[in-house]
């Protein structure tokens, strides 16, 4: 999930978060606490409450995350940190979340950019490798870009979620997106893009767009060429207009392909 936060107030939060993760600033007088591990890894500035040589296997490839998704998408070098806020206990993520930013609908993890660097929030849990490469996905392109239409940012964080090696044969929405087009059950592009809030995202909206993502990545070359370019246009802050329309311009029979694209796509 992403979250662009737009009170007044949140500049204020994200320097308490930055100064005082594990103290918040009641008394303000004592000096900045800081988290028991820190550390840079790549783009990512790492801050945990517990010793984060016990994730350093996902930590290591979020490196290899960033590249990918730059490589994919012919974004722009950014130079932009992210920093991610890791818990080793859901409990205590929880507490952070409700402490600092009181009015976020709970999720297992989140991304969260205001001005400055955008921030990845997680705890330690099961999933936790594939919470970080979907929040550190948001993070990424958040950073290259300055701004990505929320069907688009999700298609994309759930495209990047799955290890490197099952995005293009592996990902759980490939079986359950044959059978919805089977039953004409899929979301259409033009609907997900008039989606604005995070809210009215449900699976059938996730799996739709990361099948759009995939359409583009791996179907017709003109498809991801079209990708390109409207991010490019994004990070030239060129109004982009719609990908649907510039993606029907290039490929007349647009719908008729991404299906074609999915029935005869098996390993
Ligand atoms: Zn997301």
């Amino acid at each position: 999930m992403a979250l662009a936060i737009r009170n007044s107030s949140a500049t204020a939060v994200f320097l308490a978060v930055l100064l005082s993760p594990l103290q918040p600033l009641r008394g303000q007088e004592k000096p900045a606490a800081k988290w028991p591990d820190e550390r840079r890894i790549g783009p990512f500035i790492c801050h945990a409450d517990f010793n984060l040589n016990t994730c350093a296997g996902p930590l290591n490839e979020l490196v290899e995350l960033q590249r990918d998704v730059a490589q994919a998408l012919e974004l722009p070098h950014n130079v932009e940190p992210v920093h991610l806020f890791l818990f080793g206990t859901e409990q205590t993520y929880r507490d952070y979340i409700h402490e600092f930013f009181p009015n976020v609908p709970y999720r297992r993890a989140l991304f969260i950019k205001e001005r400055g660097p955008g921030m990845v929030f997680a705890y330690a849990s099961k999933e936790l490798d594939v919470d970080l490469r979907h929040e550190s996905t948001h993070a990424i392109l958040h950073a290259a870009l300055p701004m990505v239409p929320l069907w688009l940012d999700e298609g994309l964080a759930e495209y990047f979620e799955v290890p490197a090696a099952d995005r293009v044969y592996g990902n759980p929405h490939l079986p359950k997106l044959k059978w919805g087009m089977l039953l004409h059950n899929t979301v259409p592009l033009k609907r997900l893009e008039s989606t604005g809030r995070i809210e009215d995202m449900g699976i059938s909206q996730y799996r739709s767009s990361w099948a759009w993502v995939h359409f583009m990545l791996h179907g017709p070359p003109e498809a991801r060429e079209e990708l390109a370019h409207y991010l490019g246009d994004t990070a030239n802050r060129t109004p982009p207009g719609l990908l649907s329309d510039r993606l029907a311009q290039r490929i007349p029979d647009l719908e008729t392909k991404f299906s074609a694209h999915f029935s005869q796509w098996n390993r």
